[in-house]
């Protein structure tokens, strides 16, 4: 059956979230309504300050509050070595493990012929703005080893091929086809410890 019009609005915007169907979305929408006004208010509040706070860092893309992230504006981190992931969640993911020390690059997506995903969308020009500084050595590409992951990190490849830059992906443990968030910490430091070459 269909719902009263306001309802069937915040279970069709529920829905459009990742990861949930209209079953799921029903079941929440339902939840928010019997929350109680206080609770709303600070749900809608919490996404209006997020929404108005949080934007991509001016230098790695991650999400954050001020021009820089907070990993951007440590130095003590090792200068050389770049780990380009496609987003925000990910690079948490890296920094929970402790096994890396360097800085980060947020791609914000892969490249995807299909999706029209293009170099300009994974932001190549502003990689290219930090490499140009000459001081990384090493690009570790921590991307989901799907088609497009693989055919971003042989583009990034081929993009320093005349840079005096190594680049690696994880290894071990990562199944191919998989989306990098679901692992643990473990089997994403292991990973981290037997990266290769990409060839
Ligand atoms: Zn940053």
């Amino acid at each position: 059956m269909d719902f009263a019009k306001p309802i069937e609005e915040l279970i069709y915007q529920l829905s459009r979230l990742p990861g949930i169907g209209r079953k799921s979305a029903q079941r929440t929408a339902f939840y928010i309504l019997e929350m109680g006004e206080e609770r709303v208010e600070a749900l809608i509040r919490a996404l209006g300050e997020a929404q108005r706070t949080i934007h991509p860092c001016k230098r790695c893309n991650s999400l954050t509050e001020g021009d820089l992230c907070i990993v951007c504006l440590n130095d003590e981190r090792e200068k050389s070595k770049l780990c380009l992931v496609e987003d925000t969640k990910e690079m948490a993911a890296i920094e929970s493990t402790g096994k890396f020390n360097g800085y980060y690059f947020v791609l914000g997506g892969l490249l995807s012929p299909i999706k029209k995903i293009g170099p300009e969308e994974i932001h190549i020009p502003m990689l290219e703005e930090i490499l140009d500084e000459g001081n990384i050595t090493e690009i570790i590409m921590a991307v989901s080893p799907t088609i497009e992951g693989q055919t971003t990190s042989l583009f990034i490849s081929d993009l320093v091929k005349d840079r005096n830059i190594q680049v690696t992906e994880l290894a071990q443990g990562i199944a191919i086809g998989s989306s990098l968030e679901y692992y643990d910490a473990f089997t994403l430091s292991k990973a981290f410890d037997q990266r290769r070459i990409v060839e």
